[in-house]
């Protein structure tokens, strides 16, 4: 695990951080000119690099597999685990890059840790995954599934590998990150097409009342009180872009890297209507009709 207390790791952790904070506030309020953008997509692209290295460089002691487009280090104890993640990343990883019209040779690099690792780096102990700039954390799937026969094929419908690839792959394809609802709208939707996996719990249901539009795309996603809720909305409100025409979800993620905000992407990509009918809360639900081309191709 890296080292938190270096404090010239600190010190190039918050910088890199607070610019991201910087451009991700930046982009949320104004449009950027194109050579705005492309400086901001490039500082993003900087700030990956320098954290994949960061991490390399902490885990450089670390055993690994080698795929040909992914790293996966592990923890010593957790040989398995990290060949059952391995196995899993390779499964999807280019589905989810041709999803994202992305490279077939763009490098991950995944690490699979404990629980007590997991919390040390997200802070939360609750997570099965998390993504920073341009690397992949994953609890071990040990960790939270019981053993027995079948280990690897149980992880594959509820493990979150998916999800996380796809954030990595829409960091890539906008530039940056997304707005947190539409980043964790897409995660959830390309691991719900591929794997049939929908994260719910008690409370996500829409009967007891939603969340506004306005609290939904706020930059405090992670802080409503109801996440359950927060993230099927999100999802709902995805799944409503992706299926308003061939691609639409990658054509806002083009718009973001090219300068524009979220609105403006949206207006470009659905329409003022739809996207007033966004605003009023899309109640599309997995399951509810099914997936066009789902099996097979690229994103709808
Ligand atoms: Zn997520």
């Amino acid at each position: 695990m890296r080292d938190m207390s270096n404090p010239v790791w600190t010190a190039a952790r918050r910088l890199t951080a607070m610019l991201a904070v910087m451009a991700a506030a930046l982009s949320f309020l104004l449009p950027l000119r194109p050579a705005v953008a492309a400086a901001a997509a490039e500082s993003n692209a900087l700030a990956r690099t320098f954290e994949r290295e960061q991490v390399l460089l902490a885990l450089r002691a670390w055993p690994h597999l080698s795929y040909p487009n992914l790293t996966v280090y592990y923890a010593p104890h957790l040989a398995r685990d990290a060949a059952i993640v391995g196995a899993a990343a390779q499964q999807s990883y280019s589905r989810v890059l041709a999803d994202f019209g992305l490279p077939p040779n763009t490098p991950a690099v995944l690490v699979v840790v404990s629980a007590a690792q997991l919390a040390q780096h997200v802070g939360v102990s609750s997570t099965l995954g998390d993504y920073y700039d341009g690397v992949i954390w994953l609890l071990a799937p040990s960790a939270f599934l019981p053993p027995g026969p079948g280990l690897r094929a149980r992880y594959d419908q509820v493990g979150p590998v998916v999800h996380e690839l796809t954030h990595l792959a829409d960091d890539l394809a906008a530039g940056g990150l997304p707005p947190v609802w539409f980043d964790e709208g897409l995660a959830q939707y390309e691991d719900w097409r591929l794997t049939g996996y929908v994260w719910s719990q008690s409370g996500s249901g829409f009967e007891d009342g939603t969340y506004s539009w306005r609290q939904l795309t706020s930059p405090n996603f992670y802080q409503l009180s109801n996440l359950a809720l927060a993230f099927r909305q999100a999802l709902a409100a995805t799944a409503a872009i992706c299926r308003s025409g061939p691609g639409a979800c990658n054509r806002v993620l083009a718009d973001l890297r090219s300068g524009m905000n979220m609105d403006q992407a949206l207006q470009a990509t659905i329409g003022p209507t739809a996207l007033h009918a966004l605003e009023r809360g899309a109640a599309w639900r997995p399951g509810e009709e099914p997936e066009p081309g789902a099996a097979a191709g690229p994103r709808p």
